[in-house]
């Protein structure tokens, strides 16, 4: 079987062994990676609608492989996640023929059957879209297109949730005594912490200028970190460990009208941190008392208003809600550590940044109201006296023990 393509194959190595690719003009050799590239699609789509037939056939089984991916990663000589994405690939292509046929033709290279095919699985009646995309944008903009799909068309929400849960901070020695860092952390948190390092690498970039040194711009971006420490630690110590300072952070959101004014985000409307990526729209307007945001909003492709909000709470208002909110005001949580101002009314149902509408919270229950749907609710009370609240769960949870 398939003895044509056996000798195609045996003929296309002769004939690539006798290129003496030294000798090769510049023009040419230029030619010569884009006659590769179609070999390379031709082999890569084929590869991968192969690998679909073991799967559906279970003809993996039996040579010792736990999976399909380890078996394809022991047949190919190629790493893991290689194998994986090409399972995961030739999976989602059975249930997309269209991509298949343009990956099999070579319209579409493998990295971008790749992201049509993440997109169109969770929101098929977008794979038209994006194969349209594809010829048109490079690779990074198809995959930012892709996630904005997938964002849409995934509970947002939920999915912050699930990022946030999966959160971490990890740091180790290596071998050669170098300490490392790495986190995973939800894109709003993140664009937070870029957002107050970059103006920091900025500013020691341009004196690295002045002084003729030039550096890797992740090199400075270290030095903006321990800048960071440094005054975080320095601050510290002078003040006794009083309260926190905010970075100065600013971000650039932007947002659909529509979404903004709903709460959150639907059929494909976008609300993302530029250069970032999606966030919930609950995320953003929670932001919104807590940075200086540039929030940039958007009408369909075009961008209709740039609102520059500076929603920071005036310091009297914040302190005055400071002393009077000491602890959570959640009933019976006695946090004081860490509290965070919430919008009692969010921002997006034209909650104002007022003394009556301003509460503190723990982190965990400010998450809660904030993306599970509790709520704080005002115990009237007789005049004069502290106000109180109820915490209630929303409707779902509720008698479920
Ligand atoms: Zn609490």
């Amino acid at each position: 079987m398939f003895d044509e393509l056996k000798d195609i194959v045996t003929q296309l190595r002769e004939v690539t062994s006798r290129i003496e690719i030294d000798v090769v003009a510049g023009k040419d050799a230029a030619e010569l990676v884009g006659i590769a590239d179609e070999i390379r699609r031709a082999g890569d789509s084929l590869r991968t609608v192969a690998v679909g037939q073991v799967e559906r056939t279970n003809s993996w089984k039996g040579e010792g492989a736990k999976s399909i991916s380890e078996w394809l990663a022991t047949e190919t000589d190629c790493p893991q996640y290689e194998a994986q994405a090409v399972v995961l690939l030739a999976a989602q292509l059975q249930h997309l023929p269209v991509t298949q046929a343009a990956l099999r033709n070579g319209t579409l290279s493998n990295a971008q059957a790749v992201e049509v095919a993440r997109g169109a699985i969770v929101a098929p009646n977008t794979e038209t879209q994006l194969l349209n995309l594809a010829k048109h944008v490079t690779v990074r903009d198809l995959r930012d297109a892709t996630s904005r799909v997938v964002a849409g068309a995934t509970d947002e929400a939920e999915r912050h949730k699930q990022i946030h849960k999966s959160r971490y901070l990890k740091s180790w020695t290596d071998l050669d005594a170098s300490f490392n860092v790495r986190g995973r952390m939800t894109a709003a948190n993140g664009a937070l912490v870029m957002a107050a390092l970059k103006p920091i690498q900025d500013e020691i970039f341009r004196s690295a200028r002045k002084s003729g040194a030039h550096e890797r711009p992740e090199a400075y971006a270290a030095d903006a970190l321990m800048t960071l420490c440094e005054k975080a630690t320095t601050k510290q110590s002078s003040e006794g460990g009083g309260k926190a300072t905010r970075p100065n952070a600013v971000m650039n959101i932007r947002i659909d009208i529509d979404a903004l004014k709903r709460g959150r985000t639907e059929n494909g409307e976008i609300c993302e941190i530029a250069g970032v990526g999606p966030i919930p729209v609950a995320t953003a307007t929670a932001y919104l008392g807590e940075a200086f945001l540039k929030l940039l909003v958007v009408d369909g492709v075009d961008i209709k208003t740039v609102a520059h909000m500076g929603r920071a709470i005036p310091a009297p208002l914040r302190t005055a809600v400071e002393e009077r909110d000491r602890v959570c005001q959640v009933p019976t949580c006695d946090i004081t550590i860490g509290l965070e101002m919430d919008h009692i009314k969010p921002f997006y149902e034209g909650g104002a940044a007022s003394f009556e509408n301003l509460v503190r919270l723990c982190e965990r229950h400010h998450l809660q109201k904030t993306h599970d749907g509790y709520r704080l609710v005002k115990i009237e009370t007789e005049a004069g006296t502290e106000r109180t609240w109820a915490w209630r769960a929303p409707p779902d949870l509720r008698n479920t023990g």
